[in-house]
């Protein structure tokens, strides 16, 4: 799979947008995106518009995503999507585990792993949510859940295989909040996964890997987010919606990375 520059910023539409208007948003991105062509661009819209937000971004380096995909390569699965067709409509990348899919969708840290191998069997990378909810971080449990997490449903993955995936610290509190984590606390969970895919995987790996962060980022807080050390990036929800807010959110990136 390609190498991914940083920043890395994923727009994830969730349910928004038909096909017409994921085109309009997808084209009005690509053009004004051409001068921020260091950053590494990812739209994922919803599947039914995958296609048409391929055409629209052909020509440009921005890459497409799938927002969930299922485990089994065919079947009766009814109202599921598989990683291969997923790739032949166009995507390069897929979410898994996103906090709404495991709330709201019985998401398991089990499931994820089946989904996570899927995705790379067909050459999909994926993006993996991981975060705590706002119950946990008052605990002061938000590590342990991080450490669980990855340690579930990722770190028994061969070292081939997770150099490929993106992880994404998504705390639940801040996602479509408003609320976003501090610099300081997206800091410490980031610096702490750098920390455990160094004991598992090894320097090398944890040095390379791209982790991001989502939950509220807008243009006003993105260059004291990315400012971090060991903040790749961004997931955007809300902000993607509209090309000013998710360019704004690049440009900040871009700015931070430069200065
Ligand atoms: C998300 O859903 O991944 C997300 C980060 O949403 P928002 O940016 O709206 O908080």
């Amino acid at each position: 799979m390609e190498k991914l520059a940083r920043p890395v910023i994923a727009g994830n539409w969730k349910m928004h947008k038909t096909i017409s208007e994921a085109r309009h948003l997808a084209a009005d991105i690509v053009s004004q995106a051409a001068s921020l062509s260091q950053a590494s661009l990812i739209l994922i819209p919803p599947f039914t518009a995958i296609q048409e937000v391929k055409k629209t971004v052909s020509g440009s380096h921005l890459l497409v995503g799938g927002q969930d995909l299922f485990w089994e390569e065919e079947g009766a699965f009814t109202g599921e999507i598989s990683a291969r067709q997923l790739k032949e409509a166009g995507c390069d990348v897929v979410i898994v585990g996103h906090s709404e899919r495991r709330q709201y969708f019985g998401e398991t840290d089990e499931t994820v792993k089946k989904k996570v191998l899927a995705a790379l069997r067909h050459e999909l990378r994926p993006i993996v949510c991981i975060g705590e909810n706002l119950e946990e971080r008052k605990s002061g449990e938000t590590l342990k859940k991080i450490k669980s997490q990855l340690e579930n449903g990722l770190f028994g993955l061969p070292a081939e295989d997770f150099s490929q995936v993106i992880l994404a610290y998504e705390p639940i509190w801040a996602i479509g909040t408003g609320q976003n984590a501090t610099p300081e606390q997206a800091e410490e969970v980031h610096s702490y996964i750098r920390q455990l895919i160094d004991v598992n995987y090894g320097q090398e790996l944890a040095a390379c890997a791209i982790i991001l962060y989502g939950g509220s980022v807008k243009p006003a807080n993105a260059f004291s987010l990315i400012k971090e050390k060991d903040i790749d990036g961004f997931l955007v929800g809300g902000a993607s919606l509209q090309a000013e807010s998710f360019m704004g959110i690049v440009s900040e990136a871009c700015r931070a990375d430069e200065g």
